[in-house]
């Protein structure tokens, strides 16, 4: 069976007769997914567009030269397949999750209709664990733990994934070195002068890959420990029970021209997610990513951070603190979206040093860069009139599951229009001998979320009847101060109409946050109004996030105000303004002045 597909020109932020200035394909061209066709060029950026299909190049609608708006065809492609496949599972809804939508939501998917490999195969095992990252290598190690034949299919040098090489740990490698700058500059009130900080960059940046080789080497020598072999190359499947591996090399994914097939009886699919990047961004080493922004280059003396989450404002944490100005720009009417707004708002005085300009509700439109800086236009609410210039842009506006680059429709798996590969409790997806489990299934996208879904997924390969059940997940600003927060929020209670009681505490009445000069944070829990058992809970302060799992395991465990005011907290720290906050929820509370009788 054999049909045509037209690959169109999609959104290109409302432009037309866009310039072609590059053409990538040509008849009998075998393309992937996401294999770049052409390139647009507007007055303002350059665009590449992508394959949204595989398959053989037929016809190639654009030249050099031409020009091309919304809609229009680029190229005709031949798409093959043969065999049916089973449907979709219907999505998996995670409990709790404040944050971020869940994998529910997902419209229902057509499953595609599987191929069929009939060759060989270079590498036969029990699991094929299709990425290294968090989520790969934990479902990897225990599949193997249970005595399961693995290999990790892996396109860079490293395991880790994004979290640990270009993530998680470097960018709190960074806001460690930041967050001891600003400690020491405020001992300046109680008498103890520093100079100003002397900051070697190259130093610094080398901390940074150091602390990434130690965790991503600690990866390899467990991979070996366990007899986990690594392939390393770009997966695409062949079929349900195939892989074909494009073998890389050097520290990127450049590919060497040579294949590997490796036969599994089940596979993991754990190959995460990739920076969005808008249609208008250009290609300038001054307009950077995440990943761009961890290179920590050079200190700009301007920057702009797109996109108020977690990502751009650890990162402009980072920045600030070395020596630039902040403006930040966010199409919603706040920051840090997710958390409750008297977190955030603790956060923002805070920083507000940090700021010359925070754009609400407004929208970045076009970004020009010149010989002078980078000349970003916004529309919105608070947009400036005249275009602003900065030395450095970060965008930080989302990322996008891998679901559409892997084949995996000749594996008969159905992949969602957005990237997403819908799974039910057990992480299975339409085709049962294949998981997913990570970034690539849904939000929130976080490391702690991958590593137990890839648990998961690996005790159902090795036969035991495991589901992912989890009440909740918890999501954390490694900001200074850090804000956490899991569960139920109270906006989200108000909004949905839920009865809940709440207990706080203020850090200004504990006696560790004021020794430490940091008593600017509070402690939140939200009780069920009917069960009183804990739903959700939300902290402000430095090392908020380390605070958090004692929530999250008191809401795992359906504690109420009493079990977790009457656990005793060493004192004197800042985990006890967990019970103490548990305590004003029962009015049972002594470090603060007397509550209103209830
Ligand atoms: P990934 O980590 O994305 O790993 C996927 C792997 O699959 C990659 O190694 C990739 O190379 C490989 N791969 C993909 N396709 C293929 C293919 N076809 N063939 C071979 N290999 C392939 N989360 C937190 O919980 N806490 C944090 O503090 C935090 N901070 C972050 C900071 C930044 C700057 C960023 C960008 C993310 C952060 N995250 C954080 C998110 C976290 O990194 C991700 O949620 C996590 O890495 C997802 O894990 P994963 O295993 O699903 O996928």
């Amino acid at each position: 069976m054999s049909n045509l597909i037209e690959l169109k020109v999609p959104d290109i932020g409302g432009h037309s007769n866009v310039d072609v200035i590059e053409v990538f394909v040509k008849p009998g061209d075998v393309i992937a997914k996401d294999d770049s066709l052409i390139t647009l060029e507007t007055d303002k950026a350059t665009m590449e567009v992508p394959a949204e299909a595989a398959g053989t190049v037929k016809e190639v609608k654009v030249a050099v030269g031409g020009k091309a708006s919304e809609g229009d065809v680029i190229v005709i492609i031949e798409a093959a397949g043969a065999a049916a496949a089973p449907a979709a599972p219907k999505p998996v809804e995670t409990v709790g999750v404040a944050s971020a939508t869940t994998q529910a939501g997902f419209a229902p998917q057509a499953a595609p209709v599987a191929a069929s490999h009939s060759g060989g195969a270079d590498v036969e095992c029990d699991v094929m664990v299709l990425g290294g990252g968090p989520g790969g290598y934990s479902a990897a190690f225990r599949a193997a733990d249970l005595g399961l034949k693995v290999v990790i299919v892996e396109r860079y040098s490293t395991l880790g994934g994004v979290c640990l090489n270009v993530g998680c740990i470097p960018s709190k490698a960074l806001l460690h070195n930041a967050a001891v700058i600003d400690e020491v500059s405020h001992l300046a009130a109680n008498g103890i002068k520093f100079g100003k900080p002397e900051v070697d960059i190259d130093m610094l940046r080398g901390y940074k890959e150091k602390v990434i080789a130690k965790l991503t080497g600690g990866l390899a020598g467990m991979a070996k420990a366990r007899k986990v072999e690594v392939v390393r190359g770009v997966g695409h499947f062949l079929d349900p029970h195939h892989i074909e591996v494009s073998v890389t090399t050097g520290s990127g994914s450049e590919t060497t021209g040579d294949k590997k097939v490796v036969k599994f009886n089940n596979a993991i699919i754990a190959a995460g997610s990739r920076v969005v990047k808008l249609p208008f961004i250009p290609n300038d080493p001054r307009v950077v990513d995440s990943t761009g922004a961890l290179e920590l280059k050079s200190v700009p003396g301007k920057m702009l951070i797109v996109g108020g989450g977690i990502i751009g404002l650890e990162m402009g944490t980072v920045y600030s603190t070395l020596g630039a100005r902040l403006d930040v720009v966010e199409m919603m009417d706040g920051l840090m979206q997710g958390a409750d707004r008297d977190l955030v708002k603790v956060w923002q005085k805070w920083n507000a040093h940090r700021f010359d300009n925070i754009m609400l509700n407004t929208k970045t439109v076009g970004i020009e860069p010149k010989e002078d800086g980078v000349w970003v236009t916004f529309e919105g609410a608070s947009a400036p009139k005249e275009p602003q210039r900065y030395d450095m842009v970060l965008y930080a506006t989302g990322r996008a599951p891998n679901g559409k680059l892997l084949g995996a429709e000749n594996a008969g798996i159905a992949v969602t229009d957005r990237g997403f590969i819908p799974v039910d409790k057990q992480q299975r997806t339409n085709v049962p001998h294949i998981y997913a489990i990570g970034d690539i299934v849904g939000q929130p996208m976080l490391a702690h979320k991958g590593v137990h879904e890839g648990h998961v997924a690996a005790e159902n390969c090795a036969g035991q009847k495991a589901y992912f059940d989890a009440r909740v997940i918890p999501g954390v600003a490694y900001t200074d101060p850090e804000v956490a927060w899991v569960g139920v929020t109270e906006d989200d209670a108000k909004k949905q109409g839920l009865k809940i009681e709440k207990g706080v505490f203020p850090w200004a009445a504990s006696g560790r946050a004021i020794a430490n000069g940091r008593d600017e944070g509070f402690t939140k829990l939200i009780f069920d109004a009917e069960t009183h058992q804990i739903i959700g809970g939300g902290i402000v302060g430095p090392h908020a996030g380390d605070m958090i799992g004692e929530v999250c395991l008191a809401i795992e465990m359906g504690c109420d105000a009493t079990d977790i005011g009457k656990t005793i907290h060493p004192h004197p720290t800042m985990g006890e303004s967990i019970g103490m906050a548990a305590e004003v929820a029962h009015g049972t509370c002594t470090d603060l002045p007397p509550q209103r009788k209830k």
